[in-house]
């Protein structure tokens, strides 16, 4: 587990207080606030703080004085109506802040969210953990051959063992190096740290907080979790819904409908789909549309 027993501490502490409130609380975030879910081996997200529920959708879609509708069905099929005619600004009401645990490549993609704040552990102030991103045997997949961006099967064999411990050893070697040039022992005068850190390869942990509204959120985790996003990522992502799913649930349901299990289709797509619907045979060559579209809309009807 990453945390330490001070920081698990820290949490049950937290987790032990309760104070009355006239603001929103959702009992499935309850259960959720402060506790760290791991992901990957070192990482994990951690809610510590929500704004909102389902009802401050409504809420603010009717500009109401109260809490929305007596009736969840008419909730429900509001929400479901905002989301299908990307009527957005409404979920823009519900925050999320979450701590995540993540290694820099991870973050290097996630930072590129623009919509959302973000503070970061500073490796010029404080040290960094001896804490690398080793992939699990079955993630250490070769180069894909048919998408430049992508991932095929898993190494096997001699070439697995030996990349895996190329990963390992040099992690551990970089950060041997790290420690010696900050450390001041010795007579040493040591490294400044924001120096030092420059040494440290791209799968060392970072940390930081992050927090975003539900709208911004669900374009994060369409792209994030996505079956065509780095699985690195990925798994942060699916941790996430599980979390957005015990938050808002009628929201969540919404963007799985609409938007995770939803698919666009071009113009060209669309017109393919009405002249097979009318029994026509359309093929790659009569489709009108590029080789890899063509394969995308064949993984959609196909
Ligand atoms: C599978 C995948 C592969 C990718 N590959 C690459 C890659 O090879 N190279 C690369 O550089 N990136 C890559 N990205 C990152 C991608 O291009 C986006 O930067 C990232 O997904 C963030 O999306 P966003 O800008 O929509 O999100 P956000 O920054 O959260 O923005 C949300 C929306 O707000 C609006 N917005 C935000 N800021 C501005 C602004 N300053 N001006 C105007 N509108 C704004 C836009 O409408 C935007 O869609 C990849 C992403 C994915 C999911």
């Amino acid at each position: 587990m990453p945390l330490s027993p001070d920081q698990q501490a820290e949490i049950d502490a937290l987790r032990g207080q309760t104070q009355p409130t006239l603001r929103a609380t959702v009992p499935g975030m309850e259960a959720h606030l402060y506790k760290a879910y791991p992901v990957l081996d070192h990482g994990f997200v951690r809610v510590v703080d929500y704004m909102g529920d389902d009802a401050a959708i409504c809420q603010a879609a009717r500009v109401s004085y109260g809490r929305g509708t007596k009736s969840v069905q008419n909730d429900e099929g509001l929400i479901r109506y905002l989301m299908r005619h990307w009527h957005s600004t409404p979920f823009e009401m519900c925050e999320l802040k979450l701590h995540v645990k993540l290694p820099v490549f991870v973050a290097r993609q996630w930072i590129r969210h623009r919509t959302a704040n973000v503070n970061e552990y500073s490796a010029r102030y404080s040290i960094l953990d001896r804490e690398f991103y080793i992939p699990a045997p079955e993630h250490l997949a070769a180069q894909s051959v048919v998408n430049n961006q992508g991932r095929g099967e898993a190494l096997t064999g001699e070439e697995a063992a030996r990349v895996l411990e190329y990963l390992k050893a040099d992690s551990s070697r970089a950060y041997d190096h790290y420690a010696e040039m900050i450390s001041q022992e010795d007579g040493q005068q040591g490294l400044a740290r924001e120096l030092a850190r420059m040494n440290l390869p791209a799968n060392v942990y970072t940390q930081w907080y992050w927090k975003v509204d539900l709208h911004n959120l669900l374009h994060f985790l369409r792209l994030r979790a996505d079956a065509h996003a780095q699985y690195e990522i990925r798994v942060y992502a699916e941790e996430i819904c599980k979390l957005v799913a015990d938050w808002v649930p009628f929201a969540y349901k919404a963007f799985e409908d609409y938007r995770l299990g939803a698919v666009t289709m071009s113009a060209q797509m669309v017109d393919c789909l009405r002249r097979m619907i009318a029994g026509e045979e359309v093929t790659e060559e009569n489709c009108g549309m590029s080789k890899r579209e063509w394969r995308e809309f064949m993984g959609v009807v196909g």
